[in-house]
């Protein structure tokens, strides 16, 4: 048997809109609980969600409303030749619906989710192997697709905009929407990706600052890179590769000659490299206002 991880599913959980699927077990010959084909498989899992009462991230755990319903393992070992509740009596395959509730563990402020669990094979032919699929069916308070705090903090009001459309574009599979919008936000902060960049404190910030100025007047981004590729705070060069010109890189060429698929690893790839750029610059930022602050209070103290 083949079983999505507890990480795979809390992402399910948080991440996902409505009648979102996916597989959860593949290949399920012998049924045990933690198989999502009863309740019991959706309980006790922990996930991280916005807590709608104290309005920030917290650590929730699964609990069930009703648990009236007893384990299918109990009643398959007693009689395996009827049909268990939880498979449909039409179709012979299994069928349930199972409200769970996502538990605060900090205020127990609570989430409901309706989850419907499906089978790809009939109950009589269980032994060849089954696939699980579930799906979420209901949640409340419903979801929401928002910008985590770094990204809502950084871009403007156009930016976010169009930030939270490629997410929600991605939530659909909606590929080439999502690179679109997407590469309409990297090219609005470049420019002031490279700005704030040119204001950080690194060896060689002096030759961004420079270029960032004739930038101002001749406005060739193409020349901006070439520096910007051999000068970059440590934090930024880590990665082996230069990020922002990877960036940069994206909004040359069409959209046309990529697949949706293509569209989507892209989008996804330019996501995770978006939040990395503009985390550690504002890591940056910070942490040398903390330490031109903590100087100068050393300095005034003296
Ligand atoms: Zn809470």
């Amino acid at each position: 048997m083949n079983k999505i991880s507890n990480q795979v599913f809390a992402d399910f959980l948080t991440n996902k809109p409505l009648y979102y699927k996916i597989k959860a077990v593949e290949n399920l010959k012998e049924f045990d609980n933690t198989a999502f084909v009863d309740a019991f498989g959706f309980k006790d899992k922990s996930f991280k969600f916005f807590c709608p009462e104290e309005h920030e991230v917290q650590t929730f755990k699964t609990d069930l409303v009703e648990s009236a319903h007893p384990r299918l393992s109990q009643i398959i070992t007693s009689n395996s030749d009827e049909l268990p509740y939880s498979f449909d009596a039409k179709t012979r395959k299994l069928d349930i619906k199972v409200h769970v509730l996502g538990v605060c563990q900090s205020c127990k402020a609570k989430i409901d989710f309706l989850l419907r669990s499906t089978s790809d094979k009939e109950w009589e032919k269980r032994k060849e192997g089954m696939t699980i699929t579930i799906q979420k069916i209901g949640q409340f308070p419903s979801y929401e697709i928002g910008l985590n705090p770094t990204l809502k903090k950084y871009l403007n009001n156009e930016d976010q905009s169009n930030y939270k459309k490629a997410l929600i574009c991605l939530s659909i599979s909606y590929g080439i929407g999502a690179y679109a919008y997407l590469r309409r936000v990297i090219e609005n902060e470049i420019k002031r990706i490279i700005q704030d960049i040119a204001e950080l404190d690194f060896d060689g910030a002096e030759f961004v600052r420079r270029a960032y100025e004739n930038f101002k007047m001749d406005f060739q981004m193409s020349k901006l890179i070439d520096v910007i590729n051999q000068h970059l705070p440590v934090s930024l060069k880590e990665l082996g590769d230069n990020p922002i010109r990877l960036l940069y890189e994206q909004l040359s060429g069409g959209i046309h000659e990529f697949t949706d698929e293509q569209c989507i690893d892209k989008a996804e790839n330019i996501d995770i490299l978006l939040n990395y750029v503009i985390r550690k610059i504002n890591e940056e930022k910070y942490q040398l206002n903390d330490v031109k602050k903590a100087m100068q209070g050393l300095r005034q103290t003296k």
